[in-house]
């Protein structure tokens, strides 16, 4: 991908998230103003309902940047996707006609607060991270039952809570659930205790479906990508998980980033996923790279203290792409609809920094680890923030995601004490 120049001297720099080959789509606000859809570029935010407003933007005869969220361009598809990419870098491009009047709807970002940027109308969240499933499986089943017998198969997922995903920004209060640790005989409702992280992506479906679709059709329906932290109650899974999963667990919050950095954006950092042990069934079978090479980290800063690193990891340590998840999810026939969002399932490499969750890093509760601060953690704490950043690094510029951020409050009393 060849870095393209901008009149918006802040988006030229190496080190912005957001430079011209980047057009990330959001929603903001300045101050009490009405939320409205926004594209980041450098160190500032453009209003493009405005710009929509004005006739300067748009693909065919509907606005699709006047709902406040991306839905009304998501489920239009691909080739008007590429249409309103193009015609919103050529405004943006260095020395285009038009600047003098876009400039006056060019917001700094630091201003700008972040809302929702599409309307989740699904969630599904996969466990397909081979490193994540096998460090998980090793503890709860001993290193030679690690890999349930699909996994190598399919993707395994399973159905989430929309209601629950917010933006970066938003706090998250530490749950109660029904625990039941190994030596007591009977459960108790309290406060988890072992709340956690979940590194991962989040892939976004535009055009609904209505029945299976190839791995290639999948691709071209995926609109982009965000960040997404998927907090976990591990002891409430524990205690509620089989046979069908995690319920309770993952019903807390899933926060994403606040920018979706559209598939567009990362074409050309496409990488393979890994080496196959089996040979997938024809309908899962990679048609070409189908990940991206991604730069993930996560950091957490007890409260009124400085950030540490805790994990660095990539997206192309995945072991199914987003691609192959839709196209499984869709298998039996499942519609798919606009909005609905793809949990990448949590994104560990093969060292031990580079585990997306706490549970991974601290093996189990058993291997505290140190923070900068001297703090150390096993699960989080009340008041721990949690980041988590992400970019794809291109020859002297970055398609950077914006940070996910999330704080952990306390716990009310009971909630059902009256
Ligand atoms: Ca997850």
């Amino acid at each position: 991908m060849t870095y393209l120049k901008s009149w918006v001297d802040s988006a030229n720099s190496a080190s912005t998230n957001f430079p011209l080959n980047n057009l990330p789509y959001g929603v903001f606000s300045i101050g009490n103003e009405a939320p409205r859809c926004g594209v980041a570029i450098g160190s500032h935010v453009l209003d493009v309902a405005a710009v929509e407003s004005l006739g300067l933007l748009g693909v065919g005869d509907s606005p699709v940047c006047q709902d406040a969220c991306w839905n009304p361009l998501m489920e239009l598809g691909k080739q008007s996707w590429t249409l309103f990419r193009e015609s919103l870098t050529a405004l943006l491009s260095d020395g285009s006609a038009e600047q003098a009047q876009l400039e006056k709807h060019l917001y700094p970002l630091a201003d700008a607060q972040m809302h929702m940027p599409f309307t989740v109308t699904e969630f599904t969240d996969f466990y397909a991270g081979r490193h994540h499933a096998t460090n998980v499986g090793t503890m709860f089943r001993g290193a030679e039952n690690a890999l349930p017998p699909n996994w190598l198969h399919i993707p395994i997922g399973y159905n989430g809570r929309a209601s629950s995903v917010v933006v970066s920004g938003t706090d998250v209060r530490r749950p109660w659930g029904q625990l039941k640790g190994p030596d007591q005989e009977l459960p108790a409702f309290l406060p988890s205790r072992r709340f956690d992280l979940e590194l991962e992506m989040g892939a976004i479906v535009g055009p609904a479906s209505n029945g299976p679709v190839s791995v290639d059709e999948a691709d071209a329906m995926i609109f982009g990508y965000v960040l997404l932290n998927d907090w976990s109650a591990r002891d409430i899974q524990a205690w509620e998980y089989q046979p069908l999963g995690p319920f309770q667990a993952k019903a807390t919050a899933t926060t994403i980033s606040p920018w979706i950095v559209t598939s567009a954006a990362l074409e050309g950092f496409r990488v393979s996923t890994p080496e196959r042990e089996f040979e997938l069934l024809p309908h899962l079978k990679d048609t070409g790279p189908m990940l991206y090479d991604i730069d993930l980290t996560v950091t957490l800063a007890p409260q009124d203290k400085p950030a540490t690193t805790i994990a660095s990891t990539n997206y192309r340590e995945m072991y199914y792409s987003a691609a192959q998840q839709l196209a499984h999810h869709s298998s039996s026939g499942c519609p798919m609809r606009t909005g609905d969002l793809l949990g990448s399932g949590t994104i560990s490499g093969p060292e031990k920094s580079m585990r997306g969750s706490l549970l991974e890093l601290s093996w189990g509760g058993k291997e505290p680890l140190t923070l900068d601060s001297g703090e150390t953690r096993t699960f989080l704490e009340d008041g721990d923030t949690l980041t988590l950043h992400g970019h794809a690094q291109g020859d002297g510029f970055r398609i950077g995601f914006g940070d996910c951020v999330g704080t952990l409050v306390p716990a009310l009393d009971d909630p059902y004490a009256r």
